[in-house]
């Protein structure tokens, strides 16, 4: 049953009869995501929806809220619908071509900035950059960095040049269509190779939740039979494309760590450091 309306449709009144409408759809983040989607209809952020709070919003700007809300309850995933997602300290551009970003994925970053922090002018390369959430992290948070950011979807990388270029870094990047090293220059080397590649085993796509399986690119979580197969070949490409005690860092699937080890030791020239483990405590990158 939809909870009972109200008389007068001010924020409140929408944000209060949405959160209860969503709740009983079986939204876990109701509230959040009510607020997300009226904070867009409204071309404001959500932290000033309070300031709002009596505001009546015009019929116009309550049927686009009903239409965001239909849609989420149809399955699509909020960051879409809005067009943005938080990561780290910055605020990416999404859409259906790029993998939406993961808080999971902050852990890679913070590990990367450990080891730029006491480098001068380091090279990084980041293969897979989707929204480039982690390439226009980096550059962001190391202001002497040069990073180059590769991709096989064309589409992605017009998403991840947006997002460098709103977020002031695009002086300091390249960007690279194709396979994984294809596109790079021959002899280029970095002091970082960073990547958060696809890693969904095929056999484990019908157990993933529908807003990701249905919604989100394919090509951005196919990590092929066992979803090894990025890491297999990364780790066997890698080498000349790092310089002397360069560093590696691959993100997982919290499942996935004695395997990805294993393949990394297969390298002779590669040497394993710890695997790192994100807030929830699973392995989340190994080094
Ligand atoms: N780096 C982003 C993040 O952490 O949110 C996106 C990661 S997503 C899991 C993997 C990305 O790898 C996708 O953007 C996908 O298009 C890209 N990709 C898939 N196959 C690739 C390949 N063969 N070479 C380069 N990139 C590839
Ligand atoms: N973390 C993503 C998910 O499980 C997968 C991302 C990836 O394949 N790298 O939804």
């Amino acid at each position: 049953m939809p909870p009972p309306t109200p008389t007068v449709w001010t924020v409140r009144a929408l944000l209060v009869w949405t959160t209860d409408f969503l709740k009983t759809k079986g939204v876990e983040a109701a509230k959040l995501e009510a607020e997300l989607l009226l904070a867009h209809v409204l071309q404001t952020d959500r932290t000033y929806l309070t300031m709002r709070f009596d505001e009546e919003p015009t019929d116009a700007e309550r049927a686009k809220y009903k239409e965001l809300i239909t849609r989420r309850l149809a399955g699509w995933p909020v960051a879409y619908l809005v067009g943005s997602r938080g990561f780290y300290l910055l605020n990416f551009d999404v859409d259906p071509a790029v993998l939406i970003p993961r808080s999971d994925t902050e852990t890679l970053v913070g590990e990367a900035l450990k080891r730029l922090k006491p480098l001068t002018a380091p090279a990084v390369l980041d293969i897979g950059t989707g929204s480039g959430c982690i390439a226009v992290s980096l550059a962001h948070q190391k202001k002497d960095s040069h990073v180059t950011a590769t991709d096989v979807s064309p589409d992605a990388l017009a998403v991840a040049k947006r997002n460098a270029i709103k977020n002031n870094v695009a002086d300091r990047m390249t960007f690279l269509q194709g396979d994984l090293f294809a596109p790079l220059p021959a002899g280029v080397t970095f002091d970082l190779v960073v990547s958060n590649p696809p890693y969904i085993a095929q056999s484990e796509f019908a157990e993933l939740a529908p807003d990701v399986r249905d919604h989100e690119p394919r090509v951005a979580l196919d990590g092929g039979p066992d979803g090894l197969a990025f890491y297999r070949r990364i780790a066997a490409a890698v080498g000349p494309f790092l310089k002397p005690g360069g560093s590696l860092l691959l993100e997982i699937g919290w499942k996935q760590d004695a395997a990805v080890r294993a393949l990394i030791a297969e390298q002779p020239e590669l040497e394993l450091g710890p695997t790192i483990k994100d807030m929830g405590k699973n392995p989340r990158v190994v080094t």
